[in-house]
């Protein structure tokens, strides 16, 4: 027999989705990915998207964690619509569902040490079998049960089903069931701490707590990392223990880094805040993330309201998906040029701060973000690009002498004078610099990259007099002083 699916029970609930990151880390790219499939999920459908930290791996948790997790959602703009709730703070309900099931058979108290545990799968691994709990303190009529040993805080187990399969109809990777003599009596709750007086339950265990959450939350669909399928079918005889509804599940597969291989701290796996920092837009952030384990048809490049409205949970890729940085720059690139240039502007003052140039008209630099945007990939290069507008400039004497040669010195000369008294705008500088070449009979190739290479420090930029025109005019000058 194959426990129910139940997929028709989650759809005729109101969707309510979840992101349950642990806080023993920042928010790694594959949550970061699961929670925005889960927000854009619940508001396709109208629904709601709950955030819930799993904190019960108390030696493991941490508040700055947590903090990051909450910062990162904040930044993506994944919106919640409960939460964050702490699993922590919901102890006495996990307790009580445990001594639900304690009365109704379907848990048992284990007290078996370490040792034992050792020992027992010691035992399986020299017999050639597969390592299990063996059962030996699940009560069952007529068996009797070892003599509770002093001093030894028991776990909870949950009792699974002996026979028969549990299956689900998975959203991403289709049909899939698995017999429950496969599983064995998975601990709900750990010992409670040594000398507890007796009776006192524990902290409850991942695959119990999150039942119970799911259960509590109403929750109707969960899309989580593949690495938790195992855990599913335990899951899944939990709800049915409970008598509660399945949600349904969808089980994306893990991100490769370049190499090949899961992106992990040491491979590249960074946190999403790290984005933030290197430049990149939360909306590009979005945009990469979703379409990695993803598709609408041929789009790659699309808005946060676009993946709303196109989300409804299929085309989940069921292959693993590779990060490719020069593709989520690209990403970048795009959201970039449609970027509104004041939020631009903004942005990249921060970022131009942390390089120890403080800037203070936003206005100007809000006219040069303009110039720039379209040029550069992230924030970060918006920065590098315009900075010389705000700090000194520092020309490199390979250029200055391939640049700044005797014959365009003289023409430098002069159209520094003009400088001084032409109008400041744009295309009064186009004219003087016009007016310069003709008398010297120059050509803009010729002139323009002196000019880059003295005033802005570099061969490479937008229109000279369009550049020049974002300088004060003092600035200008002073740098063209030197020739
Ligand atoms: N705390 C688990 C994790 O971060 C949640 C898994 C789930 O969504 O059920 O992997």
């Amino acid at each position: 027999m194959t426990a129910d699916v139940t997929a028709g029970r989650a759809a005729d609930r109101a969707v309510r989705t979840r992101i349950a990151p642990s806080p023993t880390g920042f928010l790694h790219l594959g949550t970061a990915r699961t929670a925005l499939y889960s927000w854009a999920y619940a508001r396709h459908h109208g629904g709601q998207f709950v955030l819930r930290i799993e904190d019960t791996d108390v030696a493991r948790s941490t508040q700055d964690s947590a903090r990051q997790i909450l910062d990162s959602m904040h930044w993506l703009g994944l919106d919640y619509d409960e939460g964050p709730v702490y699993q922590m703070q919901r102890l006495a309900r996990y307790h009580a569902v445990a001594e639900q099931m304690l009365a109704a058979g379907s848990a048992y108290r284990c007290w078996c040490t370490p040792e034992e545990l050792d020992a027992m799968r010691e035992g399986q691994r020299a017999r050639g079998e597969k390592t299990r709990y063996d059962g030996r303190w699940r009560p069952a009529p007529g068996k009797v049960l070892p003599p509770v040993p002093a001093g030894v805080q028991p776990v909870v187990r949950f009792a699974n089903p002996l026979h028969g399969a549990v299956g689900w109809d998975d959203l991403v990777k289709g049909p899939i069931s698995i017999g429950n003599d496969e599983i064995d009596d998975l601990i709900i709750l750990r010992p409670a701490p040594e000398g507890a007086p007796q009776g006192t339950l524990g902290v409850p265990t991942y695959n119990f707590a999150v039942v119970v959450d799911d259960w509590d939350m109403a929750i109707t669909h969960v899309f989580r990392g593949d690495e938790h399928i195992n855990n599913t079918p335990w899951q899944i005889n939990i709800f049915h223990a409970l008598g509660a509804p399945l949600p349904r599940f969808g089980h994306c597969p893990v991100i490769l880094g370049d190499d090949g291989q899961k992106l992990s701290k040491r491979r590249g796996a960074v946190s999403v805040t790290a984005y933030e920092e290197a430049g990149y837009l939360p909306e590009a952030m979005l945009n990469y993330l979703a379409r990695l384990g993803w598709s609408h048809g041929d789009d790659e490049l699309f808005t946060r309201d676009q993946l709303v409205q196109w989300f409804d949970g299929s085309h989940l890729s069921r292959s693993p998906a590779q990060w490719d940085p020069a593709k989520l720059a690209w990403v970048n690139a795009h959201h970039m040029k449609r970027a509104d240039d004041a939020r631009l502007a903004l942005l990249t003052q921060q970022q131009l701060g942390r390089r120890g140039v403080a800037v203070d008209d936003l206005e100007r630099l809000t006219r040069a973000v303009a110039l720039f945007k379209d040029r550069s990939a992230t924030v970060v290069e918006l920065a590098e690009a315009v900075a010389m507008l705000f700090a000194p400039a520092t020309p490199g004497d390979e250029d200055l002498a391939a640049h700044v040669t005797p014959a365009v010195q003289p023409a430098l000369r002069e159209l520094r004078t003009q400088l001084q008294a032409t109008p400041w705008t744009q295309a009064d500088i186009a004219a003087a610099l016009k007016a310069v070449l003709a008398a010297h009979r120059l050509k803009m190739p010729q002139l323009a990259p002196a000019l880059r290479v003295l005033v802005c420090g570099r061969v490479q930029t937008p229109s000279i007099d369009a550049v020049l025109a974002l300088f004060p005019r003092a600035v200008v000058l002073a740098r063209l002083q030197a020739v």
